[in-house]
């Protein structure tokens, strides 16, 4: 019998194809006295090939995926895994009749221990690869299916309890047809890295995990939140039509890719792509994004396993920039914390990390790592058309503070012979409420504000973006959020500065219209929703989203805004 259940669409498309459930495994490791040495060596060197056969999957598909830097650390973790030290430690530990299992877990244990207490950071770091390794073969070892989704191989749709932003860049689109979690929320970041991947995908089922089984037949529909498990040949007939028709729809979206973005009467707006690493530029140019308006440069150092330096920084936005041409790219300094982890950067645990030290409060604080950024992003700036926004800004003196860096790390540059742009806007993120109240202040110093709907919806809400409990209250249709854009909007356009927005909202089809007749200047969204986009915007008519914005403000509910909007507009929400 077919089930169904339901989450939060997170990324439109429809995946018919057999589950790949991917769980954390919990290790009970059991002790015994052991009969025979020998049966039991051939079992831990048995756990070590199946180990490695995997690891070499992985490897070759991170180097596909991700490039020769990514694949580098599953070479290293077959280094560890050849290692004759811990090799000849277990087997003499199997001598003395241990249990191949308890062996390990002591030698590995050991081995981290002293990689961690070494000096060199470096070598510190070793001990996670150590862990992970040694993870993978003990699993072997205990029967437990332990897998990452870049040594998957086969159609599959990934069921897990989260992905983490590495596992979703894992994600080779070829296999993965989609995914559906049991946490998250629409703006969480797996949500926003399957967008920009164009994968379907729902969020916050809450029962995935524990309903779906490896290899049962799913049907996943990211536009509805919708997961069928075990479906009848009638639903796979259905839901294969749907997904015949989404494709089509796509393909005439496609012909729009060239065109300017012009309403019915006729006014300019621009839409913009986000974007988290160079790889994603090609899916702006190929939906035809007139811009990027969001590189979250944080995935940069998410990926990596130690600070990027400041050459691979530039190289980054460098590609960035010239690969855009002509066209504008809005880079995001470093934006860390909340539910973006940096496991080399060693900070205290936060009872509140959304709240905590983070985005533009650490680069404030750690300058030395920003100033490498800063530097960074202002050598690239002669590639391109560099406008560069602060995170996280709640004060006027931490964005002046943030702009005073970037003007030092100029004129230093300057000074030292190199070239830089002469004509690099400087903005901010609007997502704490203080800066959306006092925009009026603001935007007499900002170049541009851009605002971030996932956090400012978060703090106005005060409701976790990440908790799937408390997704009721991501309400951008609230008159509060509608009455905050309106105030930033205003305000910047009595300025004369543009407005983006770079929050989720910029892209959801019912939120168009109300955007456009508040005066937003630039949105930008998943490359996916792109086209979709201007198809609508093209049919709509400034004037009258303008007189309707009137009527919004006023209202009550949430609710009643999104009813009126649903009536009054031909668009589904
Ligand atoms: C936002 O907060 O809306 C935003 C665009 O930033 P992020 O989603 O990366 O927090
Ligand atoms: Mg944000």
């Amino acid at each position: 019998m077919a089930q169904h259940i339901k989450g939060i669409g997170a990324s439109a498309g429809i995946a018919i194809a057999k589950a790949f459930v991917m769980e954390t495994p919990v290790f009970d490791i059991p002790t015994k006295t052991i009969e025979d040495a020998a049966a039991e060596k051939a079992r831990f060197q048995a756990a070590i090939a199946k180990s490695k056969g995997e690891l070499e999957i992985i490897r070759e598909n991170t180097l596909q995926q991700l490039g020769p830097d990514k694949a580098e650390i599953f070479s290293a973790h077959l280094l560890i895994l050849e290692d004759p030290e811990i090799i000849s430690q277990v087997n003499a530990k199997i001598d003395e009749k241990v249990n191949a299992e308890k062996a390990l877990d002591e030698v590995a244990q050991m081995m981290v221990m002293i990689f961690e207490s070494m000096d060199n950071e470096y070598m510190r770091e070793r001990a996670a690869d150590v862990r992970d390794v040694t993870k993978r073969v003990m699993a072997h070892l205990l029967g437990i299916t332990f897998v990452t989704p870049a040594q998957i191989n086969e159609e599959v749709i990934i069921i897990a309890e989260d992905l983490t932003p590495s596992d979703t860049a894992q994600l080779n689109r070829k296999y993965a047809k989609g995914f559906a979690t049991n946490i998250g929320g629409r703006t969480s970041h797996s949500a926003i890295m399957s967008r920009s991947l164009e994968i379907p995908a729902v969020v916050g089922t809450k029962v995935v995990l524990q309903e779906i089984k490896h290899g049962d037949l799913v049907i996943l529909d990211g536009a509805e939140g919708d997961v069928i498990v075990h479906p009848s040949d009638e639903q796979v007939a259905e839901y294969e039509a749907k997904r015949e028709a989404f494709l089509a729809q796509k393909e005439e979206w496609k012909k729009l890719k060239n065109e300017k973005t012009i309403t019915a009467d006729g006014h300019h707006v621009e839409i913009a792509a986000n974007i988290g690493t160079p790889n994603d530029v090609k899916g702006v140019l190929e939906n035809g994004a007139e811009a990027v308006g969001l590189y979250r440069t944080e995935f940069l150092y998410m990926d990596a396993e130690t600070f990027p330096t400041e050459e691979e920084q530039f190289n980054a936005y460098k590609t960035v920039l010239e690969s855009m041409g002509d066209k504008k790219v809005v880079i995001r300094t470093l934006d860390i914390g909340g539910d973006k982890e940096l496991p080399y950067l060693d900070l205290p645990h936060e009872m509140n990390p959304f709240l905590g030290y983070r985005a533009i409060r650490l680069c404030l604080d750690q300058t030395d790592l920003f100033r490498t950024q800063l530097r960074a992003l202002l050598r690239a700036s002669a590639y391109g058309k560099l406008a560069v926004m602060f995170p996280m800004i709640a004060t006027l003196e931490e964005f002046r503070a943030g702009k005073a860096l970037l003007l030092e790390e100029k004129a230093n540059l300057i000074a030292e012979g190199v070239t830089v742009s002469e004509d690099i806007e400087i903005g901010m993120m609007v997502e704490i409420p203080a800066t959306a109240v006092m925009a009026k202040q603001f935007a007499k110093e900002v170049d541009f504000f851009s605002v971030g709907t996932n956090d400012l919806i978060q703090y106005t809400m005060a409701a976790d973006r990440m908790n799937e409990k408390v997704s009721y209250l991501y309400q951008p249709f609230s008159p509060a959020i509608l009455g905050l854009l309106n105030n930033v909007i205003t305000e910047a356009h009595k300025a004369g500065k543009w407005v983006g927005m770079c929050g989720e909202m910029a892209g959801e089809e019912l939120a168009i219209p109300i955007l456009l007749g508040l005066g937003l200047d630039e949105f930008s969204m998943s490359a996916s929703s792109v086209l979709r986009a201007r198809s609508l915007m093209k049919r709509l008519n400034k004037q009258e989203c303008e007189a309707i914005v009137e009527q919004v403000l006023d209202m009550d509910t949430a609710e009643d805004v999104v009813n009126f909007l649903s009536t009054t507009f031909d668009i589904k929400k």
